[in-house]
């Protein structure tokens, strides 16, 4: 099999490529660096001990979307480019239409040129809003979208879905992610945030390091046992998995399927602090601060599709992730740039 990885050099498309490779899967990954660097691709190299295709271009590019196409036969897309800083797309909402909508439209419009039809889309829990009902199942329907980001997976979720119905030749797997965190075991590729992180587990970790003097917990009074947001964390690497099982997947004809990609398991903001601490003997001073607009009290999956359909479930546990986070963070304390 021969796959295009869009956005593969970011966080989750690295460890994707890795494990793809793992499983004898050929890959081209194409990535415009805008928040990534090729130092991942070199450390996947490293992992892998094979050479990773790289072509640096811009999906909204169709010249080079074009040249791709042309120059190699794909059995299918896994589409990671994209944007997802949630405060930023607030801030600069053309930006994300652009490059997320745009990038997507040139893609999908030149796979359906090259006869390349089915692709895998990294999709968010963020579609199912404050959610109608927990544990999320694929059946929850969607909810209110706060931010421009979350709009714009929503919105590529239909475009999508419109596409495979007009032309049932279309294979669409749609996976919504959970709370991706966790890092390859080998702590050579991981998060790697601009600045001052604004996700939970990549804080934790420069506050661990050192570089940030205290975690603040937004809200300690929502309706959950200790008052903190409860989430479903899920290992990356289990994540990348997830990919490769749906690619098996693809290969059967699916036409539009949608799966869940979590542990089933939630947890709050102090749990997470409390199994840090106690996986990797850290302290993480906290303090509680106001709830921040637009998150939800509690957010997590069934992922029983998922494992009935495509035979995947996570494997690794929240000390898992916090172990594998912190080597991550350790060995590399300002990420690529070292
Ligand atoms: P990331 O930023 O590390 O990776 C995205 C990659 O896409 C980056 O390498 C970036 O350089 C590249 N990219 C962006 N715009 C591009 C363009 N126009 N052309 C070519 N490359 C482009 O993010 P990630 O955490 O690995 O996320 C991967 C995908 O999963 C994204 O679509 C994201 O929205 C989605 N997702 C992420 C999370 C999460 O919490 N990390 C949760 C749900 C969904
Ligand atoms: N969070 C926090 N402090 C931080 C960052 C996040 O308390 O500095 C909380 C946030 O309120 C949410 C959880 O951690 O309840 C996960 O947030 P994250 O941004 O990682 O993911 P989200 O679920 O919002 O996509």
């Amino acid at each position: 099999m021969n796959i295009l990885v869009t956005g593969g050099a970011g966080y989750i498309g690295s460890h994707t490529v890795v494990e793809l490779m793992k499983a004898g899967i050929d890959v081209v990954v194409v990535d415009n660096l805008v928040n990534s660097s090729k130092e991942s691709l070199k450390r996947v190299e490293a992992i892998t001990g094979k050479a990773v295709p790289f072509v640096e271009a811009d999906i909204r590019d169709r010249a080079a979307m074009k040249k791709i196409f042309a120059e190699n036969k794909f059995d299918a897309v896994i589409h990671f480019a994209g944007l997802k800083a949630v405060g930023e797309s607030v801030q600069k909402p053309l930006m994300y239409y652009e490059n997320n909508i745009s990038g997507s439209l040139v893609l999908f419009e030149e796979m359906a040129a090259a006869g390349c039809k089915n692709i895998i889309f990294s999709s968010s829990a963020t579609v199912y809003g404050d959610p109608a009902f927990v544990p999320i199942t694929e059946e929850c329907p969607k909810g209110k979208i706060t931010n421009p980001y979350g709009r714009t997976k929503d919105m590529l979720e239909q475009i999508l879905t419109d596409i495979q119905t007009a032309d049932p030749d279309w294979n669409v797997i749609l996976l919504r992610y959970f709370n991706p965190i966790g890092a390859h075991e080998s702590g050579t590729i991981g998060e790697n945030p601009n600045g001052i992180p604004n996700n939970l587990m990549p804080y934790i970790t420069q506050v661990a390091v050192g570089k940030l003097k205290e975690l603040g917990v937004f809200g300690n009074d929502y309706d959950t046992p200790d008052g903190t947001c409860i989430r479903d964390y899920i290992h990356v690497v289990d994540l990348a998995d997830g990919h490769v099982k749906a690619l098996n997947r693809i290969q059967q004809n699916p036409g539009l399927a949608i799966y869940n990609l979590g542990t089933g398991t939630g947890s709050s903001v102090l749990d997470v602090i409390h199994a840090f601490e106690e996986a990797n003997g850290v302290k993480i001073p906290f303090s509680f601060k106001p709830r921040r607009a637009g998150d939800v009290a509690v957010n997590y999956c069934d992922a029983a599709k998922a494992k009935k359909e495509l035979g995947w479930e996570a494997k690794f546990n929240l000390t898992d992730m916090c172990r594998d986070s912190w080597r991550w963070q350790k060995n590399n304390p300002n990420g690529y740039e070292d």
